[in-house]
């Protein structure tokens, strides 16, 4: 394949970014569409996944296809599907995929933050956010953390290099001002990162809310099956994006194709998914409020969430996780065990829906009791029934 033949296939001379698309079109349009090549008689929609190690390469070795750890062909229809997501209408967003959403936040800090820096985390964040903490000391980079609710962040940005927002946070459900938090980052010269897992680019655009990079965990919702990991990174800084990619070449934690057209295929129905999980997800939190052992039930799309204010200024959709708080582990436990529908299994965003009790793991700060549940495209009913009948007959 030379140059030309593959700006001809995969369109990589990026004019060609939404083409087709009528002006203002809806998400399920764009999910639909998204980073899809012009179609091409004889060919498949989604060009199939492009295994190799290397390609033919005569003469000089320019890109864009040289080497399969530096780029691949269905990484960039689906680099580009998720850029016109995270950035619809700007040509300013460059997005590369990774090997797993660590890899893609590891990718962030490591490239960003140097020896002497300072950088902000939640500390209610993703739980090996802690690990990445003790990494980033071991470097001798101060670590500073403080909660995402009332933006707490804000009282220790001060010198502060690049600040890392994770909102809605994972498991606790807080949200944070992302724009106040961007102000005030930007003022003091620090960059900013969000992780988007839970809201997906459909439930929130980290990009327009002014944050540097949107960075996400593609093994949750956005691919939706629980059968792939991956993740991703959209940026708005050439610069900085240069040193994202080159940290992906050096470390080599890259997606295969195969996850990467999987992923590719499933997000032409985000929308669909989204929005029939985060509705059910919506009735669920509505049936646990009425209920006498439920404490602690938070959903950022509840009307009285203490998170709901500001999620209803910045996101557009509320997410698909609910969590609470029942009285004792053995009480949580035998709750997960009544559940017919509801897996119990760790992650969230898939079809199948899955609870867990939280506080198994060790490392998040959350009552013992505490679950959380990620609502999946079953009948909202039928789940709701097995979740309020798991309550009745875990309740003795
Ligand atoms: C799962 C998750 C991650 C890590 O993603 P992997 O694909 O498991 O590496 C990061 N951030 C959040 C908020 C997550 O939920």
């Amino acid at each position: 394949m030379n140059d030309s033949a593959a700006d001809g296939a995969y369109g990589t001379e990026g004019t060609r970014q939404e083409a087709g698309l009528p002006g203002g079109a809806g998400d399920g349009t764009r999910a639909v569409r998204a980073g899809l090549p012009e179609p091409v008689k004889h060919e498949p929609t989604l060009p199939g996944p492009v295994f190799a190690a290397h390609f033919h390469l005569p003469g000089d070795p320019t890109g864009p296809y040289t080497y399969g750890r530096d780029e691949n062909p269905t990484w960039t229809l689906l680099e580009r599907a998720i850029g016109e997501l995270e950035g619809p209408g700007r040509d300013d967003v460059e997005t590369l995929v990774f090997a797993s959403g660590m890899a893609a936040i590891s990718s962030v800090l490591f490239s960003q933050l140097r020896a002497g820096d300072t950088v902000v985390l939640p500390s209610d964040g993703y739980q090996a956010l802690p690990l990445v903490r003790e990494q980033l000391e071991s470097y001798g980079i101060e670590v500073r953390t403080a909660p995402t609710g009332q933006d707490a962040q804000l009282e220790v940005l001060d010198g502060a290099r690049l600040l890392w927002i994770e909102s809605p946070s994972n498991p606790g459900l807080d949200v944070c001002d992302i724009r106040r938090l961007v102000e005030a980052a930007h003022a003091r010269g620090a960059l900013v990162a969000v992780d988007n897992t839970l809201a997906t680019p459909l439930g929130q655009r980290p990009l327009e809310l002014g944050a540097d990079f949107s960075v996400a965990s593609g093994t949750k919702q956005l691919t939706g099956h629980g059968d792939i990991l991956l993740g991703y990174v959209a940026g708005r800084d050439g610069e900085a994006m240069a040193a994202v990619r080159r940290w992906r070449k050096i470390v080599g934690a890259i997606a295969g194709p195969m996850e990467a057209w999987l992923a590719h295929r499933s997000i032409a129905t985000l929308q669909l998914r989204v929005d029939r999980q985060n509705a059910s997800a919506l009735a669920l939190a509505e049936a646990l409020r009425g209920r006498p052992e439920v404490t602690g039930l938070r959903y950022p799309g509840l009307p009285d969430d203490p998170s709901h204010k500001i999620a209803s200024r910045q996101m557009r959709r509320y997410g698909c996780v609910v969590s609470f708080t029942l009285p004792t582990r053995t009480h949580a436990d035998r709750f997960l065990d009544a559940l017919r529908l509801v897996d119990d299994a760790t992650s969230f965003g898939g079809v199948r829906s899955t609870a867990e009790r939280r506080g198994r793991w060790g490392g998040d700060a959350v009552p013992e009791g505490f679950i959380r549940i990620s609502v999946g495209a079953e009948d909202p009913a039928d789940l709701v029934a097995d979740v309020l009948r798991a309550l009745d007959e875990s309740a003795h």
